[in-house]
């Protein structure tokens, strides 16, 4: 396995960014390579230092109905309550420069930190706090040799202004009132009234944040009420070159290209404590609070994370024009957001969904002037255990139900169908599943107005462990679209392939792509929806021209799994697959196939539906011979005469390589790209034609080695080209998250 970067989700041990023996990152604009500049992002909780009083702690508690006196006691630790003179004069420097002197109560009132909205016994709490700072400034003489107590800065004691207008703050001006005299004592002393915006969920001790000495009454303790604020989690994303220049613009973070920045060392409440910087010139340790300051964060409670999902949509535009996109991402609480693009004429673009959609779970509409072909691309660790990339094309409209013969839960297999709702209402779902043995389990959901839906079938109660082909179907109609990923590890090659479903059963299918070479194993899986027995003959044609058919039965709802390699002058070859019934009892096909290619270490899996039928034009959006990338283009010829094909290779510079075939009748042939003169390094847009009439199909499949700058991911996909450019196109699978 190649990854160089691992997160544990919640506890970041140690962030490795950088290459430590894995190469350099690929260049191109596809799906291909991000250029090695990732982002990164520092997510944190809390505002400011974490110890005494959490603000936002202060005002969910109040809200919640706690009387002041025990919302400082649970920040304080031991205290007790004690009584000044609230008519003390206390000698202020104003905003106007001047001393004045106030009594204490006068100068509570014009004290402007305190929101005036907040809840009643939250002000009561925060003017017994100010009070008690107030004393020990001047208990301590912190301006005593500036002639006066306090001053009105926020920065330096607290923020006050003598010309506040106190009418217009009568909850405040209450609290004072309400609260006079009062202050909190510790060991017969004011104590240090320390606070914070919000702790993060865990407030410090103070010498685990600022060092000297305990202060008995400062102990850290768990916080369950500021996460109600709004402000409570944060984060801020940075491009690695932005993060090693900001590094290097100081003395003592400067190291170079930066490797690891290792966060381990924290306080008991989880801020950083040190920085351990690991970089291409220098080893260095700093506090959290110097990184905090150089990158802008609010606390020191934060990590450093990436996602383990790289997501593209790659638009081919085949058109002599330019053309206008609209990507519209969907989430799972139906929250929208569009992203518009030009896409030059005869020319492909890739958007990298994480620079808009981080850490999400996210299903895209890309909606083109003119007609366009659509492919996402996704890159991965999943939990980081499954580690490889998959690649579909998308669909070109809704339907109201959706096939899938694949899916497994047992073993090491994890199955999800994900679920996009284009439409402006809410529809509810059917899920149906098929087991082995004919017997069915469903599950009826809503899916919230445009939005993406998950559905972990491991999790479903009686889907444990076993094979599954499934329907979805929207209930009232109205048209959805639908997707299938799965992880797993197979006999040791870990990785994911992803489908979308098909709209209803055929009597034929056709798969150009089917392998049992070396390592490859292959798998045709036959789900009979219907409630009759399907008879099934299948074709599966070599390369060489040789034909071996069988034949199968498969009982009504349920699945039959067809393993290739075990079918005799099958154990060793390349194929292409036609599946028809005998009856007239439709049937849907998929082909899934399991690999370590070349025995070097690229495992993987990939999977895809078969076609309805052949077609005299196929397109495909991506293609990648360079870098650890090897692209393979398969074509089917199912029928009794020859088929000419023309194969043309658009580069992003505007050249086009083309190639002309025969391919034999009834007979599989393989182009490999990577040997093609002029394509051994290059990003391509690939396009099938036949040029006698015959048709045929066509599939891509590429396997890599992946890096996007800090972490390879190595495999292979597979897609089945599509028949024709469209101005629509869905995809409900994606996600940028971990
Ligand atoms: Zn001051
Ligand atoms: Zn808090």
């Amino acid at each position: 396995m190649l990854i160089t970067w691992t997160v544990m989700v919640g506890i970041t041990l140690a962030i490795v960014l950088g290459p430590l023996g894995s190469g350099g990152p690929i260049a191109g604009e596809g799906a291909s390579g991000t250029g090695g500049d990732p982002y990164f992002y520092f997510s944190g909780r809390g505002r400011a230092h974490g110890v005494g009083l959490c603000m936002d702690g202060v005002k969910y508690r109040a809200i919640d109905g706690h009387s002041y006196r025990d919302i400082i006691n649970n920040y304080y630790t031991g205290i007790t309550f004690g009584q000044v003179d609230e008519y003390q004069p206390i000698k202020v420097k104003c905003r106007d420069g001047q001393v004045r002197t106030y009594t204490l109560h006068d100068y509570l009132y014009h004290l402007t930190e305190e929101p005036e909205d907040y809840p009643v016994e939250g002000l009561k709490v925060l003017y017994v706090a100010a009070r008690t700072y107030t004393l020990s400034c001047i208990a301590r003489g912190k301006h005593a040799a500036d002639g006066y107590d306090i001053c009105c800065s926020g920065n330096c004691c607290q923020a006050m202004d003598e010309n506040k207008d106190l009418s217009k703050y009568p909850n405040n001006c209450a609290a004072v009132d309400e609260t006079a005299g009062e202050v909190i004592m510790y060991d017969g002393k004011v104590i240090t009234a320390a606070y914070c915006g919000s702790c993060g969920g865990h407030s410090d001790n103070n010498e685990d944040v600022w060092g000297g000495s305990a202060i008995p009454y400062l102990r850290g303790k768990p916080d369950p009420y500021c996460n109600r604020s709004s402000r409570y989690s944060w984060s801020a994303a940075f491009r690695k070159s932005e993060v090693e220049a900001r590094l290097n613009s100081r003395a003592d973070t400067a190291v170079g290209e930066l490797y690891v920045m290792d966060l381990s060392n924290r306080t008991p409440g989880g801020r950083v404590k040190k920085a351990r910087l690991v970089g291409s010139a220098a080893i260095k340790e700093v506090s959290g609070g110097v990184i905090a300051s150089l990158f802008g964060l609010q606390g020191n409670m934060y990590e450093l994370v990436h996602p383990n999902f790289d997501e593209y949509i790659l638009v081919l535009n085949p058109n002599p024009e330019p053309t206008i996109v609209t990507f519209t991402f969907m989430q799972p609480d139906g929250a929208t957001a569009d992203r518009i693009e030009e896409v030059g004429a005869n020319s492909r673009f890739t958007l990298n969904v994480n620079e808009y959609m981080q850490f999400e779970e996210v299903s895209t509409r890309v909606v083109s002037d003119l007609p366009v072909i659509a492919e996402r691309a996704m890159y991965f660790n999943h939990q980081g255990r499954f580690c490889a990339g998959h690649c579909s094309t998308g669909v070109t409209e809704p339907a109201g139900e959706w096939y899938f013969a694949e899916g497994y839960t047992g073993g090491n297999f994890d199955t999800y169908i994900l679920v996009q709702n284009p439409q402006p209402v809410p529809v509810d779902i059917r899920f149906t599943f098929m087991l082995p043995g004919g017997d069915t389990v469903e599950q009826v959901t809503q899916s919230a107005p445009f939005s993406r839906m998950t559905l972990h079938l491991n999790g479903v109660p009686g889907l444990e462990d076993t094979d599954v082909s499934t329907v979805v179907e929207s209930i009232n109609g109205d048209p959805i679209v639908a997707e299938r990923s799965c992880y797993f590890d197979y006999n040791g090659c870990d990785g994911g392939h992803n489908a979308p479903g098909v709209t209803g059963p055929s009597d034929t299918w056709y798969l150009a792509e089917g392998y049992t070479g070396g390592t490859f194993d292959t798998y045709i899986l036959i789900q009979n929806p219907s409630s009759e027995t399907c008879e099934v003959e299948a074709a599966f044609m070599r390369e060489d021209g040789k034909n071996i058919t069988r034949e199968y039965s498969v009982a009504p709802h349920s699945r039959q799994t067809v393993h290739v390699d075990k079918i005799g002058d099958l154990e060793n070859a390349g194929f292409s697959t036609t599946l028809t019934s005998a009856g007239d009892v439709g049937f849907i096909a998929e082909r899934a196939m399991y690999f370590d290619y070349n025995g070097c270490g690229l495992d993987d899996g990939h999977d895809s539906v078969a076609v309805r039928g052949p077609s005299e034009e196929w397109y495909f959006a991506e293609g990648y011979t360079g870098g650890a990338f090897d692209t393979w283009v398969l074509i089917s010829n199912p029928f009794e005469e020859e088929a000419e094909v023309l194969v043309s290779f658009n580069t992003p510079g505007g050249d086009t390589v083309r190639q002309e075939y025969t391919i034999e009748p009834r007979s599989r042939f393989t182009v490999p790209v990577d040997t093609l003169e002029g394509l051994s390094d290059a990003e391509v847009a690939i396009m099938v034609e036949s040029t006698n009439g015959v048709g045929v199909i066509a599939e891509r499949s590429m396997y890599f080695i992946y890096t996007n700058g800090y972490c390879n991911y190595d495999g292979g996909h597979n897609t089945v080209g599509v028949t024709a450019p469209s101005a629509t196109w869905y995809f409900a699978e994606g996600y940028t998250g971990f």
